[in-house]
């Protein structure tokens, strides 16, 4: 770690966390630099894969855990495909080579030029390589949003027509409700080892899917929610993925197993953190906060009502990390009574 040439003194109190010594006053800028180096793992990892005829690197470098006003040192969550990071927005601009030219890149942002990709105003940045099956669209959000969709070509994969159709209407439906999608590119990855992965993997711009199955519209639900409006998703995974649920539905009609009873122990708990949800299967997870979301944004009145106070909640929040205040500062304006209703299920402001 190094600042100019001057090395810089760091350490690792656990496995996901480097702290770099060097206290930096309000106001002042700093530029920081590092090398590393990253070992794949031979088969699947979920969010890094290696191995095989693919490659997919997610949450694979470091990133700035700051969430505008302290340190987001929330620790990972133990559930398998959930998140637990809080980062804010940057430009990115990579540079890729490979060995073998057979192989395609797909990452988030757009390819600029022989090897070079530039992603901007956004929280992270994923890349997948591998033999795909590819097929181009465009969205209108009104503006053009170029859309991808590469799917690994394994026996039971989905139709990249399918995967395609899905994105353009989750674009333009969510652009009509919450603003439009800000970005020239939108990306879906289709991979043949997250079969029996339940959902995806959300990045800015870019979303896995199993080759095999798909819910677009939840990770397309993301691209507003977690990756345009920010949040802590370790300390409010409600905000995310509860919203991304609330969206999901205005393209799917309703959330995944909508008329599912809540078990007693995840019951009236949105406001919860990830330390609190790793205790229990991502079944419960998914009932306690996804689902319990959606039926509290519903308590509070008719749908289109609610879409107007997320809209508002999206543009005075766009690239920004929001609180749950912030949300409950949006409904209020539609609904006085919004905190009290979603304190009964649990939030906490
Ligand atoms: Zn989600």
């Amino acid at each position: 770690m190094r600042e100019g040439t001057r090395p810089l003194p760091v350490s690792h109190p656990n496995p996901t966390t480097l702290v770099i010594s060097r206290p930096v006053p309000a106001g002042e800028q700093v530029v920081v630099s590092m090398n590393w180096r990253l070992l794949l793992p031979h088969g699947t990892g979920l969010r890094m894969k290696g191995g095989g005829y693919s490659v997919r690197l997610g949450s694979f470098f470091p990133l700035l855990a700051w969430d505008g006003n302290a340190w987001a040192l929330d620790p990972p969550t133990k559930l398998p495909s959930a998140e637990a990071w809080t980062t804010p927005i940057a430009d990115f601009d990579v540079r890729i080579t490979q060995q073998s030219a057979r192989l395609r890149v797909l990452a988030s942002g757009q390819q600029v030029g022989v090897g070079k990709w530039r992603a901007q105003a956004v929280r992270d940045f994923t890349l997948a390589l591998g033999r795909f099956k590819l097929v181009r669209g465009t969205a209108h959000v009104p503006a053009p949003v170029g859309v991808t969709v590469a799917v690994e070509p394994v026996p039971g994969a989905k139709s990249a027509r399918v995967f395609l159709r899905r994105a353009i209407v989750s674009l333009e439906r969510y652009s009509a409700l919450y603003g439009p999608y800000p970005w020239h590119t939108y990306t879906v990855v289709g991979m043949a080892d997250l079969t029996g992965l339940t959902g995806g993997l959300e990045y800015p711009t870019l979303v896995y899917q199993p080759a095999a199955s798909e819910n677009v519209p939840h990770e397309t639900a993301h691209q507003w929610f977690y990756s345009l409006v920010g949040n802590d998703q370790a300390r409010d995974p409600w905000l995310d993925e509860g919203l991304a649920t609330w969206t999901e539905a205005a393209v799917n009609g309703a959330p995944p197993f909508t008329d599912a009873t809540i078990p007693p122990e995840v019951a009236n708990k949105i406001g919860e953190p990830m330390s609190f949800w790793d205790q229990f299967d991502p079944r419960r997870y998914f009932l306690g906060a996804y689902l319990q979301t959606y039926r509290a944004l519903l308590s509070l009145g008719p749908r289109p009502q609610v879409d107007c106070a997320l809209r508002l909640y999206a543009v005075r929040n766009a690239y920004r990390i929001v609180q749950p205040r912030d949300l409950l500062d949006a409904l209020q304006t539609f609904f006085p009574d919004a905190e009290q209703k979603l304190k009964a299920y649990g939030a906490r402001f």
